[in-house]
């Protein structure tokens, strides 16, 4: 069989999202010399620069801030002659002339790409309830280490039962007076050693088989209405701060039409992190898959570029 040209292309993989995922498959590429642009976010931040202690990624004994170890990521990932530039990705097309390319455009910018890592991420999701939006920014926060000294010697309450909930309001304890966790269910999602220590911790009250209802105040928030489950009824906490951790919604807009996507918008993957479209490749938060780790985010994305690596050179090896 003859071999065709390879049409033109400025990038052998375009890497989205600049978290752990990200860099890390960006490490890889850069490190194996593949021609690679990494594209963090401008609107967004990884949600792990806002996490103020990590203590289960291996090789840390002591446990690091979030955005300490997302610098050390991108020093290894510069050291390596990564290209990285900070905009959004406003959309990506098969190239209609040349279908082995991918077009991804960015505000004032556009490149053609043999392949993609789309690495994007996830954001925390909104509870929906009246008041949510109202007070946002004056009392509502889904970020305690950002908005925590905030709330020194104040009541707050947390909503949620899972690891990021357990986790803030065991951070909220530095700064609150009380830490009253809303949960909907009777028991924790949250990992055991996370329990236990919330269990142990003074300052963290429960109300169990509970939904936040409403955020109710004036100028700031005052208080949030609460029903129970079983019962129905309805009572009311008084409390200034709401921080409201109820799991994540993916970034993945900008692949809706051309890939394959569960129920819950997350990118579907084979174990090789290969999506439904040939020449994309996706990591981290934004997959479907069981458990969202910094790394399993990291082991993910060195997946994801080889598999893309693998992809690139058969491409340029049936062509000329
Ligand atoms: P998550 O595990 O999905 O937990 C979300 C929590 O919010 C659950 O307890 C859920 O209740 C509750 N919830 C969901 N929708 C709700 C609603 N409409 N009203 C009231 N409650 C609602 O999310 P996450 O805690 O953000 O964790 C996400 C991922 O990050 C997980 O894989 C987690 O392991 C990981 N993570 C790990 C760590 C760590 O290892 N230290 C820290 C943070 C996050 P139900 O329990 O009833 O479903």
């Amino acid at each position: 069989m003859s071999k065709t040209k390879l049409p033109e292309y400025d990038h052998d993989t375009i890497i989205i999202g600049g978290g752990p995922a990200g860099y890390t498959a960006g490490i890889y590429a850069a490190r194996s010399g593949l021609k690679t642009l990494l594209v963090e976010g401008a609107a967004t931040v990884s949600q792990i620069t806002i996490t103020d202690l990590i203590e289960n990624y291996p090789g840390i004994p002591d446990g690091i801030d979030g955005f300490e170890l997302m610098q050390l990521f991108k020093k290894q990932a510069l050291k390596f002659g990564l290209e990285i530039i900070t905009k959004d990705v406003l959309a990506i097309k098969n190239n209609a002339a040349a279908p082995v390319i991918w077009d991804v455009t960015l505000e004032d910018d556009s490149f053609r790409t043999l392949s993609i890592i789309a690495a994007t991420g996830a954001r925390w999701r909104n509870l929906e309830v009246p008041g949510e939006q109202e007070f946002a920014g004056r009392g509502i926060s889904y970020c305690a280490t950002c908005d925590g000294p905030f709330y020194r010697n104040k009541d707050v309450v947390v909503v949620g039962g899972g690891d990021t909930a357990i986790q803030e309001a065991l951070f909220l304890t530095k700064f609150a007076n009380k830490i009253i966790v809303i949960h909907r269910r009777n028991r924790l999602r949250a990992a055991q050693i996370l329990q236990k220590r919330a269990f142990a911790e003074k300052k963290i009250e429960f109300v169990w088989n509970a939904t936040l209802t409403e955020v109710i105040g004036r100028d700031f928030v005052t208080g949030v209405k609460v029903a129970d489950v079983q019962s129905g009824g309805i009572k009311e906490i008084d409390a200034e701060g709401v921080f409201i951790f109820v799991g994540r919604l993916p970034h993945t807009g900008i692949f809706r039409d051309i890939l394959r996507l569960d129920a819950g918008g997350y990118i579907i993957t084979d174990d090789n992190m290969r999506t439904s479209a040939a020449g994309i490749f996706a990591a981290g938060d934004c997959r479907a898959k069981q458990f969202r780790q910094v790394v399993t985010a990291a082991g993910d994305g060195a997946n994801a570029i080889y598999s893309a690596e693998l992809y690139v050179e058969e491409l340029k090896g049936e062509t000329y």
